[in-house]
């Protein structure tokens, strides 16, 4: 399925609707000290790819890269 968010020029992954039901809350301690700092905020995965990216109050995605090279 092509179902790939754009990207913009810059880089950046134009969606912010997180794949249903991938958000989650950070609780973290199995993800390592990595992800020690984003405690609490709860994060979800894009279509494009790229996983555990923030969530917004609003519940959209901040602003990421796809992970393409
Ligand atoms: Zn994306």
């Amino acid at each position: 399925m092509a179902d790939t968010p754009a990207v913009t020029a810059n880089g950046y992954c134009t969606n912010t609707a997180p794949v249903p039901g991938s958000v989650r809350s950070t609780n973290t301690s199995s993800l390592g000290s990595k992800f020690a700092r984003l405690n609490n905020r709860p994060y979800a995965d894009c279509p494009c790819g790229r996983t555990a990216i923030g969530v917004t109050e609003r519940g959209n995605l901040q602003r990421h890269k796809p992970p393409r090279e």
